[in-house]
C-alpha cells in the first residue's frame, strides 16, 4: 500500500442483518466513523445483510469503499454496484488474499459462518507471522460473548496461548475499538505482498 493511500479497514460482517436492531446499528456507526475520519472500507463487497450496512454507511459519510467479490457471487447479483471499487476476482482464495493486502486492520462485526471463517483466517494468518496488522472484534450487544467463553476454555485446555488470544482486540465500544486499530496498525510493519501465504 502506498503512504498516501488511506487507512484502510477491512470489515468482516453477515451478508444478513441479524434479528437484534443493535447489530444493524452498529455496522451503521462503524461505517459512520469509517467516512467521518476520513478512512477506507474494504470488504466482501456484498450489498446485502450488515455489508451493505456499513458501506452505505461508509460512502453516506463520505468514506470511499473496496469490494472485493468473486464472479460467482456477482453473477448471482450479490455485489454492491455502488462502490467506490468493485473487483471481480475469479476465486475466494483471490477475494480474501487482496482484501488483505488492502488492509491497514482487519474488523470482525456480528455475522455468521463467512464472518467466522474470516476472521480467524487472518488471525492465523497473524499468529503464523504472514502479516503484522491488528484485529478487531467488535462484541455488539454480546453476540459474541459465548465464543470469548470459548476462547477462554481453549486457553484453559492448553490450546490457545495467552499470547495468540491477546492478538484479538476485543471492544463493545466502535469508536474506542477503531481508535485502538489504528493506533496499533501505525507500528505495525505491512507485508510487501501476501503471495507467500
Ligand atoms: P456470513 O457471515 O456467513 O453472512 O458471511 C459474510 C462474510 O462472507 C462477508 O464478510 C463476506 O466476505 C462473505 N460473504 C458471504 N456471503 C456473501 C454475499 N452474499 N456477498 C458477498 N460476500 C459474502
Amino acid at each position: 500500500m502506498s503512504t498516501h493511500a488511506p487507512f484502510s479497514l477491512c470489515v468482516y460482517c453477515g451478508s444478513r442483518s441479524g434479528t437484534d436492531p443493535a447489530h444493524e446499528a452498529a455496522a451503521r456507526r462503524v461505517g459512520t466513523l469509517i467516512g467521518e475520519r476520513g478512512w477506507r472500507l474494504v470488504y466482501g463487497g456484498g450489498r446485502a445483510g450488515l455489508m451493505g450496512v456499513v458501506a452505505d454507511a461508509t460512502l453516506e459519510a463520505g468514506g470511499t469503499a473496496v469490494g472485493v467479490i468473486p464472479q460467482a457471487l456477482m453473477s448471482r447479483e450479490l455485489g454492491h454496484t455502488g462502490l467506490t471499487e468493485l473487483h471481480v476476482v475469479d476465486t475466494m482464495h483471490q477475494r480474501k488474499q487482496m482484501m488483505a493486502e488492502r488492509a491497514s486492520a482487519f474488523l470482525a462485526l456480528p455475522g455468521g459462518i463467512g464472518t467466522f471463517e474470516e476472521l480467524f483466517e487472518v488471525w492465523t494468518w497473524r499468529q503464523l507471522g504472514y502479516h503484522d496488522q491488528p484485529i478487531g472484534l467488535l462484541n455488539v450487544a454480546g453476540y459474541y460473548d459465548d465464543l470469548l467463553a470459548f476462547l477462554a476454555r481453549s486457553i484453559d485446555s492448553g490450546f490457545l496461548s495467552t499470547a495468540q488470544h491477546e492478538l484479538l482486540n476485543v471492544g463493545d465500544d466502535a469508536a474506542a475499538l477503531l481508535t485502538q486499530l489504528a493506533s496499533l496498525a501505525a507500528t505495525a510493519h505491512r507485508p510487501d505482498d501476501y503471495r507467500s501465504i
